[in-house]
């Protein structure tokens, strides 16, 4: 007993120590995953940080390289601007290009300039020519003499004094309350691109905004309106060369007599690089001022829609290329944006932090600056890398959270076969130790006999007759005793090794089942009971071993009278149920408890009421039973109730 505590204090501390192990491994592996993730986290961040760098670096190289490009190229354009200038292969492409030179001002893609610096340049007429006209119509009041002077002019072989002459006519005609005519007339003027000597503004323009005024004056609002839009159009398209003032007022006036509208998108965009040109002209002029011989430097500004213009001069021309907008952008980043596929969010920032082009400067993670002083710009780049090596980091993360979960399951695993192991081992070895004892408490009672009785009779103590009979009797019964004990623990070793002969043989179960009964009854006489046998009528023929199905028979007629101590009769039935022979040994007994019936067919298992009552047993002879019954391809099944009795079936297969 003491033996087997210690045996159980030390199943705890072993389960205690392979738990702690568990525990130990897990607390080891989550600590060295943590430290490798870290490690993890700090590489990637460096190499996130390394490649922010590096992109930065190749950033503003690119835009110093490219503002470079740009400026040698233009110091090569000679006195005509190159055609496609602002093409995608050249330099600046996307940006607008001009020349101011003698011949005046030139710009690359046409239409990108809304007003000139300068008024532009126009013919020059003849004016006495329209003398004549001038007398008829303001002192004499003649509108008729002066539309018929004016109508003779306009098949004039000069097309200014022709265009001159339509303009006047139209006005003429509208004085005279000739309002269709005069619209006809306004509209031969359409196309007219040559300017007007006296207004200084294209004839074109000057006829479709009297057109236009005429047509509001005249109440009709619609045609009014729907002729102010498209005017509005076109001089936003830039197509006519206007001095700011007039660009000014003409915006002023258009955009009254067309109502609301929207602004087209790229307006702003054309007014910034206008009001460059304007910058450029003046430093144009400074420099024919100055004397100098060449001249290159940029302009910049930040405003509503950043600019940059870079200009170069000599004395015979000024050449300046202007970026704002997405040509900004192209000239900032270059043509393929590959720092957007990289997962940066890169941003071209003015000296107030104000975002010129790019994207938004994201609020965490990586960032870098590159100052634009190599480029003579107190603008700067500023990188973020948002989602920089983000990707790897979780994948890796769950990659070691997954393998330190299996880890620490292999271990747990591991440890739980390990505890099981152990605490099979230990009942193993607790029943053996039971078994231990159970037979020598079976071998010490008979073994006390003989030696009690045999000193009796040697010493020649005993004179009476049958006295001496009886001790012979008994010595003998105990010597059968103690070899049918020696018999069945020689028998079990065999099954149990795998070693046991069976000679099987065919046989009636019936007529060997009653040689059972009989001979049990004989050796023990029945130990106080009353065995009933009730056999099948005819023969159950069936293949077996004599010798097993007899200790079958003995086994189960043993254990019937054991544990049904207070009880005087046992039953013992054979019968034929289908093609099986069946035996039933029924008791009325302690009976046996559910959660036992099916352990007690082990080997070494004996019942807990069995124990308690002190009654002698080795808890093999169960297990025999079922060996060979398994043997004979037969079944054997227990229907038992505590208190009640129990019922054990066996069932063989008919020959
Ligand atoms: P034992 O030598 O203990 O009888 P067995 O293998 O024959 O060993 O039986 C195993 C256990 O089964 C017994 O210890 C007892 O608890 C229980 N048992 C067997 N037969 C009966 C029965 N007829 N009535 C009640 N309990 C029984």
């Amino acid at each position: 007993m003491k033996r087997w505590t210690t045996h159980i204090q030390n199943i705890h501390i072993i389960l205690g120590a392979a738990a702690t192990l568990v525990l130990m491994v897990a607390g080891a592996l989550g600590w060295l995953g943590w430290r490798l993730l870290s490690q993890e986290e700090t590489l990637a961040r460096q190499q996130a940080h390394n490649q922010l760098e590096q992109t930065a670096d190749v950033l503003s190289a690119g835009f110093v390289r490219r503002m470079t490009d740009t400026e040698s190229w233009l110091s090569q354009v000679q006195s005509a601007l190159p055609s496609g200038a602002a093409s995608p292969s050249s330099p600046a492409a996307g940006a607008v290009v001009v020349k101011f030179s003698q011949a005046g001002i030139e710009v690359q893609p046409a239409g990108q300039l809304l007003y000139y610096p300068v008024a532009p340049s126009s013919g020059a007429f003849e004016a006495d020519l329209f003398s004549e006209a001038n007398k008829l119509e303001f002192q004499t009041q003649d509108l008729k003499g002066a539309a018929a002077a004016c109508s003779v002019l306009t098949a004039n072989k000069s097309p200014m004094v022709r265009a001159e002459a339509l303009l006047r006519l139209a006005r003429i005609q509208n004085k005279s309350g000739q309002l269709q005519e005069s619209i006809a007339t306004y509209e031969k003027l359409n196309d007219e691109q040559r300017i007007s000597p006296l207004a200084g503004e294209p004839y074109g323009l000057l006829s479709r905004f009297q057109r236009v005024q005429l047509l509001a004056n005249s109440h009709r609002e619609s045609s009014a309106r729907q002729a102010a839009l498209a005017l509005k159009t076109d001089l936003e398209s830039g197509q006519w060369p206007l001095s700011k003032e007039s660009y000014a007022s003409y915006d002023k006036e258009v955009r009254d007599l067309a109502g609301e509208s929207v602004e087209s998108p790229a307006l702003p965009a054309k007014l910034a690089v206008a009001a460059a040109v304007e910058k450029l002209w003046d430093e144009w002029q400074n420099f024919q001022h100055s004397g100098s011989r060449s001249l290159t430097k940029h302009l910049h500004d930040s405003g509503t829609v950043p600019v940059i213009a870079i200009l170069n001069a000599n004395p015979d021309r000024l050449a300046a290329a202007i970026y704002a907008g997405e040509a900004l952008r192209r000239l900032a980043f270059g043509p393929a944006d590959a720092s957007e596929q990289r997962g940066l969010a890169v941003s071209l920032v003015d000296e107030h932090d104000q975002l010129i082009s790019g994207s938004i400067p994201g609020a965490d993670g990586l960032q870098t600056t590159r100052p634009l002083a190599a480029a003579d710009l107190p603008w700067h780049f500023t990188l973020t890398g948002a989602r920089m090596g983000a990707g790897l980091l979780p994948e890796r993360r769950w990659f070691y959270i997954v393998t330190l979960a299996g880890i620490v399951l292999l271990v747990s695993l591991a440890c739980y076969a390990m505890a099981r192991g152990v605490i099979r081992e230990a009942a193993a070895g607790r029943l053996q130790s039971d078994f231990v004892s159970a037979v020598s408490h079976e071998f010490r009672s008979p073994l006390t006999t003989l030696r009690q009785l045999t000193e009796l009779l040697a010493e020649g103590r005993i004179h009476d007759e049958s006295r001496r009979q009886l001790y012979f009797t008994t010595l003998q019964k105990e010597t059968y005793r103690l070899y049918q004990l020696v018999e069945d623990l020689l028998d079990f070793g065999r099954m149990d090794a795998g070693r046991r002969q069976y000679k099987i043989e065919p046989l009636d179960f019936s007529e060997l089942v009653r040689d059972g009964v009989y001979e049990y009854q004989r050796q023990s006489n029945g130990n106080g009971h009353r065995i009933e046998l009730n056999s099948a009528e005819g023969k159950l023929p069936v293949n077996a071993d004599r010798e097993a199905l007899r200790r079958v028979v003995r086994n189960l007629l043993e254990n019937a009278v054991k544990y049904s101590p207070d009880s005087n009769a046992v039953w013992v039935e054979t019968g034929c149920e289908g093609q099986l022979a069946v035996l039933r040994v029924r008791d009325q007994g302690m009976g046996i408890p559910r959660e036992e019936q099916s352990r007690i067919f082990d080997k070494f298992v004996r019942g807990e009421a069995a124990k308690q009552a002190c009654i002698q047993g080795s808890g093999i002879g169960l297990a025999m039973v079922k060996e060979i019954v398994r043997i004979h391809h037969g079944a054997i099944d227990l229907d038992s109730e505590v208190g009640r009795g129990s019922t054990f079936m066996v069932r063989l297969p008919l020959s």
